[in-house]
């Protein structure tokens, strides 16, 4: 089963009130679907419309592996349209160009399905128009209004649709389910995301970049001479070490690449560090110099795994030394690298 089709365990129920509606071909042709944010509405809708386009599947779950599925996966299912708001609001344009679409038949031969998220960002006009839509429900078009201010919607609107609700899980679920996902601090996090357990990956996910920017940060240090490798060590004491090193080791092959192709990298830190590397080297030697490095990084990874993280701030003491050593090679403009 691939992981990406199995749905959220605390989607089965709405999932199954509406697959039972379709497999007893009772399906009404637009739903109001709401929910928090961060439930999950949007991977909700795209699980229901891939079950809807698949041909091979025989329970609820799509098969993944037919070409609709493929088209799905790969995001250019002809049936298949997500609105979302372009500069915050659904626009008139973008609601009638997918008039268009409801219009014209069907590319695959089945359904057609329209999606809109969140469906409170459309703006008055964009509402009116869609309300013709729904007055005038083109055959095997499927629309799909996902929204969490429902209240905002015209009230002419949220009476055509038929609604749907995706409560928040219990919290014992949400839990299990972001530990699932190696989600750190899982508890905090929902509770930060006022239980939304979708919200609350993206939080951790955040979380995880602020802190990878901090450690860039005390990288830049370290290559200016500003710092130790124990001084960063101790102020990074509750990262993981293989995470951490898995995380720089990305950033090295973005330098490489980089620097092969003679471009400038985006993200603030990523920038400065590739700039100090680049001051101090020509560009043939810090490549080397970056590939050495790489190599030395993914002996300490093999290390932090097989010792489960004991000895940590060792370890992380030995990760910025690593960068101690550019730092010496750069300031010196050493050739031998
Ligand atoms: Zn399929």
């Amino acid at each position: 089963m691939n992981a990406a089709l199995d749905l959220l365990p605390w989607h089965e129920g709405p999932f199954q009130q509406l697959y039972q509606q379709w497999a007893a071909e009772r399906l009404g042709h637009a739903w109001l679907i709401t929910g928090p944010e961060g439930v999950g509405k949007g991977v909700f809708a795209r699980h229901f419309a891939q079950r809807l386009f698949c041909r091979a599947a025989e329970g609820r779950v799509a098969c993944g592996q037919c070409k609709d599925c493929q088209y799905f996966a790969a995001g250019t299912h002809p049936d298949w349209r997500f609105l979302r708001p372009e500069k915050k609001l659904i626009t008139i344009d973008q609601v009638r160009d997918s008039m268009d679409f409801s219009f014209t038949h069907s590319q695959r031969g089945g359904y057609k399905v329209l999606c809109l998220a969140p469906a409170e960002a459309m703006n008055a006009n964009a509402a009116n128009a869609l309300l013709k839509l729904l007055e005038e429900p083109p055959p095997m078009t499927l629309l799909l209004l996902l929204s969490h201010q429902s209240g905002l919607l015209l009230p002419t609107l949220r009476s055509r649709c038929q609604q749907l609700k995706i409560p928040l899980p219990e919290q014992e679920a949400a839990l299990a389910w972001l530990q699932q996902q190696d989600c750190p601090n899982a508890g905090e996090l929902l509770l930060r995301a006022g239980g939304a357990p979708l919200r609350a990956l993206a939080l951790a996910e955040a979380g995880r970049l602020s802190e990878h920017e901090n450690v860039l940060g005390l990288i830049c240090d370290i290559l200016r001479g500003r710092s130790t490798a124990l001084a960063a060590a101790r102020k990074c004491d509750k990262l993981s070490v293989a995470g951490l090193v898995e995380h720089l080791m990305q950033d090295l092959v973005l330098l490489l690449k980089a620097s092969q192709a003679g471009q400038t990298l985006e993200g603030s830190s990523l920038q400065s560090l590739q700039a100090i590397i680049a001051d101090g080297v020509q560009p043939r030697r810090s490549q080397r110099l970056l590939h050495a490095l790489y190599i030395n990084l993914e002996r300490i990874r093999v290390t932090a795994l097989a010792s489960n993280n004991a000895n940590s701030q060792l370890l992380l003491e030995q990760v910025f030394a690593e960068w101690g050593k550019v730092a010496r090679l750069t300031a010196a403009g050493r050739l031998d690298v």
